[in-house]
């Protein structure tokens, strides 16, 4: 923890009074400064980018911000100039920019956004709950992008994202949402999420599961949430013929799968990368405001001094989402 400048804000910009956090996994490959972030992270660098926050101040231009807004930021700043850009599909923008990976971010007691980032809340939203709209949108987005009403759903990885797509398909009208993972103080926060059937796959059977819930034909849809290579292999051979995956999970080494599965089964595989912006942020709010309750998977708050806590109890595995607040 160090003094910084307070980051200043150019006519298009907003500034943010930062209140509550919340730490991602992408924190603590660079708390840890594991090879990916000493390629990828310039310093001295904020990081940080799941918050919620009030805008203290807004640049000339902005016309549809106030002070006194309750807002979050998207954390993939777009280019606006690229094709995808120019039609409209910022999400998959080619040239991303990661707040508090590659421009400074949220923990801090201000950071400074382009309007086009911001998004506003309305104040009745819990606080902790609006500052990890960034990886609930990462849930979010990943669950609805195929059709999952009254369809058999099948989620690898019960980490906080896996957790609340289990609540999310729960919510959409899943028939089955059967998560796994290989930590069953997790596969107990999944179940508390709403996931019909949580399998430890180091001693149980998905096959026999997928048996016991009478499911003749395997899974409709996947969403791959470890990054794990066994448990995509799994997933693929537990799909039905047709099945749609969506993959979130970002795996930390090549994996070879058997592609023959996915050619004779007639797969879909879809990379799913951020939130669409804004579409994800609108179902976010919509989701939450017709009753879907993920409160449990925030398990932590600390202030933000106690950083260090924060951060351990990550790394322990024994944990949701871990809040920390800036307003001390
Ligand atoms: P996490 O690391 O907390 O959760 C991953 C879970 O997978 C852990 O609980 C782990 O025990 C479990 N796992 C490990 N091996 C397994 C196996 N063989 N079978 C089943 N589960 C297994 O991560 P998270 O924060 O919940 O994020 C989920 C994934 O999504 C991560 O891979 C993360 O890097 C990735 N991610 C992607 C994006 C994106 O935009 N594409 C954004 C955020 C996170
Ligand atoms: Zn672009």
């Amino acid at each position: 923890m160090e003094d910084v400048p307070q980051p200043e804000i150019g006519i298009n910009d907003v500034l943010i009074q930062v209140d509550r956090t919340g730490i991602c996994g992408t924190d603590v490959h660079i708390y840890k400064w594991d090879a990916w972030a000493q390629s990828t992270v310039p310093v001295p660098m904020v990081v940080g980018h799941e918050f919620v926050g009030e805008i203290v101040e807004v640049g000339s231009n902005v016309a549809d911000f106030q002070v006194g807004d309750l807002v979050s930021g998207e954390g993939h700043v777009v280019c606006g100039r690229c094709r995808n850009c120019m039609a409209g599909r910022r999400h998959y923008c080619a040239d991303t920019k990661g707040i508090g990976v590659n421009r400074p971010g949220a923990f801090a007691e201000y950071i400074a956004l382009p309007m086009t980032n911001v998004w506003r809340h309305d104040p009745s939203i819990d606080r902790d709950i609006a500052s990890i709209f960034d990886p609930l949108g990462n849930a979010v987005h990943t669950a609805l992008n195929f059709s999952i009403l009254g369809e058999d759903v099948l989620i690898t990885g019960a980490g906080p994202i896996g957790c609340m797509a289990s609540a999310v398909a729960e919510h959409a009208g899943a028939r089955n949402v059967v998560i796994t993972d290989v930590n069953p103080w997790r596969l107990k926060l999944a179940e508390k999420m709403g996931a019909t059937r949580t399998v430890d796959v180091r001693t149980e059977s998905l096959q026999q599961t997928v048996k016991e819930l009478g499911m003749r034909e395997g899974f409709d849809v996947g969403m791959e949430m470890s990054g794990n290579g066994s448990a995509f292999r799994e997933m693929i051979s537990q799909m039905c013929h047709g099945g749609k995956i969506a993959m979130l999970g970002i795996p930390s080494e090549d994996i070879a799968i058997d592609w023959n599965t996915v050619v004779f089964n007639m797969l879909s595989i879809k990379g799913i990368y951020g939130r669409e912006m804004y579409d994800t942020w609108y179902k976010m709010t919509v989701l939450l405001e017709s009753g879907l309750d993920i409160s449990p998977i925030i398990t932590h708050r600390f202030s933000c001094d106690d950083f260090q806590q924060g951060f351990d109890v990550m790394m322990s595995g024994e944990s949701g989402k871990v809040i920390l607040n800036w307003k001390t």
